[in-house]
C-alpha cells in the first residue's frame, strides 16, 4: 500500500511542492487539507490529478496520513500543529523537502538568510550583487517564489529568505546551506511561537543547518558556546570590534574598509543589511570594491521607510513593512523625535514593546490607526504617553498633517501586521501613499 503524505495548508509553497512531488515520490499518495477554501489554479490541479482533499477545516482524515508537509504558517502550538507533533509521525515543510531534492542533483551555492528584520532587503541586495557580477541566481523562499518552483533548473546561486516558521518545521538540523546569515534577532511572532526563546532558537537553527560559514550578530554568539558545530560562526557587529563590522561610518569587511557615506542611502539598519551582504560576498570570493560599487545601484523594495511625498515642507514616509517593534525602533533612529509624528496600528503579535515604549516617549505625535493595537495602547496609557486614535488611514494622514509643520516628518511605521484592515502590508502602504499624493495634488 502507498504511504499517504498529508499537506497541511495549501498556500503557494505547498501547492508548488505538490506539483513536483508526484515525480519525486511515486510510491506516495497525497492528501491536502486547508483551513480556508481552496480555489482557482490549485483547485483545478487537485481535481485534474485526482488528489484527495478537504478545505474549510482540518478533520480526522488528515490525521490518518502517514506523514505531514506542514505550511510554515501553521503554528506548532495550534490545535492541528499539536496534533501533528503528538502523533509522532514524520513531519517536514516545503523548504526542507525542496532543499533535499535540490541537494540530490547538481546545484549551485545555497545561501540562507534569516533575521527579525532586513531579510528581504538583504536577500534582494545580495541577489542584485550576484546578478551584477553576471551570475545566475534564484532569490526566493519566504520572499516571492518558493524553492519548489525552480527545482527543475540548475543555477549558480540560490539566495533564500528563511523564516522562523519554516525553520520550526524542519524535521532535521543537518547541514543544507553552504552559507548563512542571521541578521538580527528581536521580538516578533510571539503569538505563533508562544515564547521569545522558542522564536530565537528557531532562527538560530539556521546556523546548525550550515556547513560553511554563518554570519551571526556578536551578541548571539554565546548561544553556541560548547555546542559542536559543523560550520564556522563568524560574528559581526554594528559597533566595531569584529572582522566584519560597522564602525563609525565605516563598513569593515575582512581587513578592507568602505565609507557608508558613499552609498546613496542612509539608515543604520540599512548598513546592517549592507554589511551582511558584503560579508557574504566576501566569503563567496567577490572583489569587495566591485561589490561596493554594485551596491550603489541597488534599488530598495517599496514600503521599507520610503519617502512617498512632501506637503508644506512635511515629509511622508511609508514604512508599512515595519510590522514589529524592532523595525519601528530602527526606523525612528533616522528621525529627530521632536519633529516626528508616527502612525502606528495593526494586528499585534504578543510583543512586550519594552524598547519601543522608551522611543515613543520623545515623539512629537503618535497616531494609532484602527482598533487592533489594544495591548500597546494600554501600555502607552500606563506609561503616560499621549496618542490620538484614527478610524481610517485618511483620518490618520489628516491628523498627521494637522499635527506637523514644515521640517517635520510623518512616518507610517505601524509595529503591527496589516491584516486587521488590509490584505497585506503592500495594500496598507499603497493606501497611505495614495492619500498623501492626493493631498499633495489638492494643494
Ligand atoms: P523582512 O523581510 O525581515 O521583513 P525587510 O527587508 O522587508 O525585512 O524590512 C522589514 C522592515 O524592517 C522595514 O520596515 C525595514 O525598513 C526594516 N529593516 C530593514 N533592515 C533592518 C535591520 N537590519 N534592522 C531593523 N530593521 C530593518
Amino acid at each position: 500500500m502507498k504511504s499517504k503524505m498529508g499537506f497541511v495548508g495549501f498556500g503557494i509553497s505547498n501547492y508548488r511542492l505538490l506539483r513536483v512531488l508526484g515525480k519525486e515520490y511515486p510510491s506516495s499518495s497525497f492528501f491536502v487539507s486547508d483551513m480556508g477554501s481552496i480555489e482557482g489554479e490549485p483547485m483545478e490541479f487537485l481535481k485534474k490529478n485526482d488528489i484527495e482533499f478537504e478545505d474549510n477545516g482540518h478533520t480526522e482524515r488528515l490525521m490518518e496520513c502517514d506523514s505531514f508537509v506542514v505550511s510554515p504558517g501553521v503554528s506548532p502550538f495550534s490545535k492541528v500543529g499539536r496534533a501533528i507533533l503528538e502523533s509522532e509521525k514524520l513531519f517536514t515543510t516545503e523548504l526542507e523537502v525542496s532543499l533535499d531534492i535540490l541537494k540530490s542533483k547538481p546545484h549551485g551555492v545555497i545561501i540562507g538568510i534569516t533575521g527579525t528584520n532586513g531579510k528581504s532587503t538583504t536577500v534582494t541586495m545580495l541577489s542584485h550583487v550576484l546578478a551584477a557580477r553576471g551570475k545566475t541566481v534564484f532569490q526566493g523562499g519566504n520572499l516571492g517564489d518558493p524553492l519548489a518552483g525552480i527545482l527543475g533548473e540548475t543555477l549558480e546561486y540560490y539566495v533564500l529568505e528563511v523564516s522562523s516558521f519554516q525553520l520550526k518545521w524542519f524535521s532535521r538540523s543537518d547541514p543544507r546551506f553552504h552559507l548563512s546569515a542571521v541578521i538580527n534577532i528581536g521580538e516578533d511572532h510571539i503569538d505563533y511561537h508562544t515564547t521569545y526563546e522558542d522564536y530565537r532558537q528557531s532562527k538560530l537553527r539556521l546556523v546548525d543547518m550550515t556547513e560553511g560559514f554563518s554570519l551571526l550578530p556578536v551578541c548571539e554568539k554565546d548561544f553556541f558556546n560548547g555546542k559542536p558545530q559543523q560550520g564556522k560562526i563568524l560574528p559581526f557587529s554594528m559597533h566595531g570590534k569584529t572582522d566584519y563590522c560597522y564602525d563609525m561610518g565605516k563598513l569593515r569587511v575582512d581587513g578592507e574598509s568602505f565609507d557608508s557615506g558613499e552609498l546613496p542611502y542612509e539608515g543604520i539598519h540599512n548598513f546592517e543589511d549592507t554589511l551582511v551582504v558584503m560579508a557574504l560576498a566576501n566569503l563567496l570570493g567577490m572583489p569587495m570594491r566591485g561589490v561596493f560599487e554594485d551596491l550603489k545601484k541597488y534599488e530598495f523594495l517599496s514600503h521599507r521607510l520610503q519617502l512617498v511625498g512632501e506637503i508644506d515642507g512635511v515629509k511622508y514616509y511609508d514604512d508599512s513593512k515595519a510590522t514589529n517593534a524592532h523595525a519601528v525602533v530602527a526606523a525612528l533612529k533616522n528621525f529627530n523625535p521632536e519633529k516626528t509624528v508616527l502612525v502606528l496600528g495593526g494586528k499585534e503579535k504578543d510583543e512586550t514593546y519594552i524598547e519601543l515604549l522608551q522611543v515613543l516617549k520623545g515623539l512629537k505625535g503618535i497616531i494609532v490607526l484602527g482598533n487592533s493595537m489594544k495591548s500597546l495602547i494600554q501600555k502607552m496609557r500606563t506609561s503616560g504617553i499621549n496618542f490620538q486614535l484614527a478610524g481610517s488611514m485618511e483620518e490618520a494622514v489628516e491628523t498627521g498633517r494637522r499635527n506637523s509643520c514644515s521640517g517635520d516628518s510623518v512616518v507610517l511605521s505601524p509595529a503591527g501586521s496589516s491584516y486587521d484592515l488590509y490584505r497585506n502590508y503592500k495594500e496598507r502602504g499603497d493606501h497611505f501613499k495614495s492619500i498623501v499624493n492626493s493631498l499633495a495634488v489638492g494643494k
